[in-house]
């Protein structure tokens, strides 16, 4: 197994040309530089421009959402999304145990639990059968919604994440959120430039949430966005976002308690830059992805692709060790030397603040914990076409 750890070192070492490598770095190499002048020069940096309009359009239309509402992180659209979506103090939000914490830490905001169900193994993300089975056997229909038998409480959305952006099965999770009448938010804080069959990841619910936090495919330097194709909850999210303030030439005027989760113009002009390259990261990422996949042997670790039909963004190559011992050795060999790879994260369910919440026992989140781990993916500087085992 040892020497399959140094030709991997080496592997990283050739594609990145560097001695040192990350996990995931931006490349802020286009018009970034020439936006952001362009906002210091109209001396609108802060929380109104014209970029960030452009940016949203350009997502908006990236994305084929009606709509796009940009927030000052990832969180704070999901926070927003969930509010909006009717989540309300002492109900519970469906959602992964295997996931970034910000997706729990926005149920919580607005009072709610989050109650975790187990992911596919070939996705990664929340599993279809798994939700239908913990539904009809746990759950009761009510004229209002759903409610859980065992905690008495109304079960108010359903959040799935595309882990890593991998899409997950969105169509099918919609279709039973549909049926239980439960709004479905997806997570695609991951997913830009995710696709289930033809249709982009995010176009499947009421809401969704993006990320451009720095380590995510397109960065603001912190950014988010809420898209929706329902454009009366694209005009309260606007509203909700900017303190509610109502229009007018120079009075202060505001109509209820809201947020300022305002996205700066500065960050959205990098949005604007880096966006333009998006479909040339899309396509690096895929051709990175396929020279990974070539140098493991699939007898002893899985490469993780997308399922037949969905097409995945790439944003962070995923392998599956045999074991956690031999997980725990590759993270150790690898980090020791300079190339940086990284656990999955420990299950929400196992995390103080959340470990009292209801589960369905998590099967495959747990054996997954146990064996996953991110490599190396930024957009290499450097061609591949000569980098083949
Ligand atoms: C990145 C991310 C978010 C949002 O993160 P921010 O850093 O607030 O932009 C939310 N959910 C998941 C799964 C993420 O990976």
């Amino acid at each position: 197994m040892n020497s399959f750890f140094k030709d991997f070192v080496e592997v990283a070492k050739k594609i990145y040309g560097e001695d040192s490598i990350p996990l995931h770095r931006p490349v802020l190499e286009g018009n970034e530089k020439k936006y952001l002048e362009e906002c210091i020069d109209s001396n609108f940096v802060s929380s109104a421009g014209n970029k960030v309009f452009e940016f949203e359009k350009l997502v908006a239309e990236f994305t084929g959402s009606k709509h796009a509402i940009s927030t000052v992180n990832g969180t704070a659209a999901l926070h927003i999304a969930l509010e909006l979506g009717g989540v309300r103090y002492d109900e519970e939000v469906i959602t992964q145990a295997l996931t970034f914490v910000a997706t729990c830490n926005a149920i919580s905001y607005v009072g709610a639990k989050p109650l975790f169900i187990d992911v596919d193994l070939d996705t990664l993300s929340l599993s279809p059968v798994s939700l239908k089975d913990f539904l009809e056997k746990n759950c009761e229909r009510r004229i209002d919604g759903t409610y859980n038998k065992i905690s008495k409480k109304k079960i108010s959305a359903c959040v799935p994440m595309h882990t890593f952006g991998f899409p997950g099965r969105i169509g099918e999770i919609a279709k039973i959120c549909f049926e239980w009448n439960i709004p479905m938010i997806e997570d695609a804080a991951e997913a830009l430039g995710s696709y289930s069959g033809k249709l982009h990841v995010g176009n499947f619910g009421l809401m969704s949430s993006l990320s451009f936090n720095g380590n995510k495919i397109i960065t603001t330097g912190g950014g988010g966005m809420v898209i929706t194709n329902n454009s009366d909850l694209a005009s309260k999210l606007k509203h909700f976002t900017t303190t509610a303030k109502l229009p007018h030439k120079y009075e202060f005027l505001h109509d209820e308690i809201a947020y300022n989760y305002r996205m700066p113009n500065l960050n959205a002009a990098l949005g604007c830059a880096q966006i333009e390259r998006l479909k040339e990261f899309l396509t690096i990422k895929n051709e990175l992805a396929d020279i990974w996949e070539s140098f493991f042997d699939p007898r002893k670790v899985k490469f993780f692709r997308a399922i037949n039909g969905n097409k995945a963004n790439h944003w962070l190559n995923s392998i599956i060790l045999p074991s956690r011992t031999e997980r725990d050795n590759f993270l150790n060999f690898t980090n020791e030397n300079a190339v940086m790879t990284r656990p999955v994260w420990k299950l929400m369910s196992q995390l103080p603040m959340f470990s009292q919440c209801q589960t369905d026992g998590l099967k495959n989140s747990i054996w997954l914990q146990d064996r996953l781990v991110n490599i190396p993916s930024s957009v290499p500087d450097r061609d591949l076409k000569n980098i083949l085992f």
